[in-house]
C-alpha cells in the first residue's frame, strides 16, 4: 500500500512555484478576508501566511467583526478589488449566519477570485473556460494523483460530497481529465455499490472516520481522503485549534484493502495550501498581462 504524500508532492510543487514567483519578479498580495474570530478559521489562515510568507508573498489578514453588516463588508471587499496591489481576495469560510454565502463571494472581482468560488468562476469551469480559477481542493488532489502518477483518464471515480468548495469542482476537473464520476451523496442510495466499483475513490462529506472497509471492493482502488475533522485530544503537528485531526476515512481500516491512499493529516491539506497560492501567482501573472 502506498501512501499518497502531500508533503513531499508539495515540496516538489512548491519549488516549480518558487521559479514562478521568480520570473514574475513583482510584489504578490493576497488579502483573507475574516469575519469574526473562529477558532479553526484562524488556524487556517495562519497555516495560509505561514506559507505565503515562505514564497516571499504578502498575505493581508483583514479580521472584520462578527456583527458587521453586508453593506460594511461590500465597502471592504470593493475596496480591496480596487486595490492594484491586491492580486488575490478570499473571504474566509464560515461566514456568521447574517452573512448569505454566495452574495458574499460574489462580491469578489472574477479576476482576483483565487478560491474559485464567485458565479463567474463556477461558470466558466463549467464550460471548460480556463481562465476562471479551479478551488484549490480539486486542484489539489489532481495534482496530487499526478505526483504519484495515478492516472484518472478511463478510471471509474466515485466522488462523495458534492458541495461547491471540493465535491462538484473535483468531479468536473477530473471529468476533464477524461475520468468516469459518480457523485454521491447524503441522499445516495447504495453508495457501498458505487465505491465498491470504482478506482477511485474520493471522500469529502465531513463525517469523521464514517468511510471504512464495508465501502471498499476487492479490486484494490486508490482512496482520496479530503475530509478534516478535529476532535478532542491530544495536539499534532498539524493542529487546527489545538485539537486531533482526523479524515473521513477509517485509515486503520481500510488500509489492507486499497492500492494507494492519502493520509490525514499530511495528504490533501499541504495541497490545497500550495494549490491556493498557484492560484494567487497565476492571478498576479494576469494582471500584468493586462497592463
Ligand atoms: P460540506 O458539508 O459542504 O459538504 C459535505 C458533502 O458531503 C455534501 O454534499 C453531503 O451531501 C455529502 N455527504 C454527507 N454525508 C454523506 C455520506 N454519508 N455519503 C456521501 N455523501 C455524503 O463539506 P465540504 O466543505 O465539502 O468539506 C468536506 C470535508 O472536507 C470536511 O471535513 C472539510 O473540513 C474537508 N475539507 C478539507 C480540505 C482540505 O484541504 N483537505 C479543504 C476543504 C474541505
Amino acid at each position: 500500500m502506498q501512501i499518497l504524500d502531500g508533503k513531499t508532492a508539495r515540496d516538489f510543487y512548491t519549488e516549480k512555484l518558487r521559479e514562478k514567483i521568480s520570473r514574475h519578479g513583482m510584489p504578490i498580495s493576497l488579502a483573507i478576508i475574516q469575519v469574526g474570530k473562529n477558532e479553526e478559521s484562524s488556524a487556517y489562515i495562519r497555516q495560509k501566511k505561514k506559507f505565503g510568507l515562505s514564497l516571499g508573498i504578502e498575505v493581508k489578514h483583514i479580521l472584520l467583526p462578527d456583527n458587521i453588516s453586508f453593506v460594511d463588508l461590500e465597502k471592504e471587499i470593493s475596496t480591496l478589488n480596487s486595490d492594484k496591489k491586491v492580486n488575490g481576495i478570499i473571504v474566509q469560510l464560515p461566514l456568521p449566519p447574517h452573512l448569505e454565502k454566495l452574495s458574499v463571494i460574489n462580491l469578489i472581482t472574477p479576476e482576483k477570485d483565487v478560491d474559485g468560488l464567485t458565479e463567474t468562476s463556477r461558470k466558466k469551469m463549467m464550460h471548460g473556460d480556463i481562465t476562471g480559477f479551479v478551488p484549490a481542493t480539486a486542484r489539489g488532489i489532481s495534482s496530487l494523483l499526478d505526483f504519484y502518477h495515478i492516472s484518472v483518464a478511463g478510471k471509474k471515480v466515485a466522488m462523495l460530497g458534492r458541495s461547491m468548495l471540493v465535491g462538484e469542482p473535483t468531479a468536473r476537473l477530473l471529468k476533464a481529465s477524461g475520468a468516469s464520476v459518480t457523485v454521491c451523496h447524503s441522499e445516495t442510495l447504495h453508495t457501498r455499490d458505487i465505491t465498491k466499483a470504482s478506482d477511485i475513490i474520493i471522500v469529502a462529506i465531513g463525517k469523521p472516520e464514517l468511510i471504512d472497509d464495508t465501502y471498499v471492493g476487492t479490486n484494490m482502488p486508490t482512496v482520496i481522503d479530503v475530509g478534516i475533522n478535529t476532535i478532542a485530544g491530544e495536539k499534532l503537528e498539524e493542529e487546527i485549534g489545538g485539537r486531533k485531526i482526523v479524515g473521513d476515512v477509517a485509515f486503520e481500516k481500510v488500509k489492507d484493502k486499497v492500492a494507494a491512499i492519502s493520509p490525514v493529516p499530511g495528504g490533501v491539506g499541504p495541497m490545497t495550501v500550495l494549490c491556493l497560492f498557484e492560484n494567487v501567482v497565476e492571478a498576479a501573472k494576469r494582471s500584468t498581462m493586462k497592463t
